[in-house]
């Protein structure tokens, strides 16, 4: 019997709008089609996609700090938006976690801290893994073509700590390797939940280590991971992609606990005293 149609694998710049990429994987594979009423409602659902895309990039910068209250009113000047696809593009970046809506205070963005870098890391070791597992049984050729196409690309992307552009470049580049190695499990909503997690674990890495430049470790990893996916390894990949997910979110852990990042942290959360690190992860 012919084996159903694989999803196509996002672009780089598709999986960079995450809220977009979402629509388009589970929002479309659900029935939810994004531009219900025709024309008109398509130029809104432009802006509030673009609107989305640069409020996101914002606040995996800092530039929208952690825990900071979003003013509607403020927020649509400086965007140069009206209210409406304000309110939309909030809504959206709630529904992955990077926005926040409380009865009394309005919007604020999400905070971070150790316990949900933690839960974030621990989530996207078994999804991933989970995801990756699948993808192994059903990935066709074209997936392990994309597997290498994505590797090389970013084994190719050089970034240093000085440079923006070039964090950027190697961010978009790791994005779309992890996304291609699990996008041949075909499963829409889990595909959703992991592209959700990376982002929310992206924006850790973005505030906490951009001054820290390239992680000596990683191209090996991708490397062995890529390879024992591609060879069809179960075992082997699964072990070495949960261990770059906790290595990886140890470092970032370390991060949080260094004093250059108390700022972040206490604006984070306000209301409430952050309580030490825990000495040692395991
Ligand atoms: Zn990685």
């Amino acid at each position: 019997m012919a084996k159903a149609k694989r999803t196509k694998a996002p672009s780089a710049s598709q999986v960079d709008r995450l809220p977009d990429a979402t629509a388009s994987t589970s929002g479309e594979a659900l029935g939810l089609s994004p531009f219900p009423g025709g024309s008109e409602e398509q130029g809104k659902n432009t802006i509030s996609t673009r609107l989305v895309s640069r409020m996101r990039e914002s606040i995996l910068r800092g530039e929208l700090p952690p825990g900071s209250k979003i003013n509607l009113d403020r927020a649509r000047k400086t965007f140069d938006v009206s209210l409406s696809p304000m309110r939309e593009a909030l809504a959206r970046l709630t529904s992955v976690g990077l926005v926040e809506l409380h009865d009394n205070r309005g919007y604020t963005v999400a905070p971070v801290s150790l316990s949900n870098l933690r839960e974030i890391t621990q989530l996207r070791a078994e999804f991933e893994c989970l995801a990756l597992g699948i993808a192994m049984q059903n990935g066709d050729l074209a997936w392990e073509s994309d597997i290498t196409r994505s590797l090389h690309r970013l084994n190719r992307t050089h970034r240093e700590a000085s440079d923006a552009k070039s964090l950027e470049a190697w961010e978009d580049a790791h994005r779309d390797f992890h996304l291609t190695l699990i996008q041949g499990c075909d499963m829409p909503i889990l595909l959703s939940f992991c592209m959700t997690l990376h982002n929310l674990n992206d924006r850790y890495r973005r505030i906490f280590l951009a001054r820290t430049g390239g992680d000596t470790s990683v191209e090996l990893e991708h490397s062995q991971i890529a390879q024992g996916a591609v060879a069809r390894d179960r075992e082997y990949a699964l072990d070495r992609l949960r261990e770059h997910i906790l290595r990886t979110g140890r470092n970032l852990q370390n991060a949080l606990s260094d004093d250059r990042a108390d700022a972040i942290l206490t604006r984070s959360q306000p209301a409430r005293r952050r309580r030490p690190p825990a000495a040692s992860q395991s």
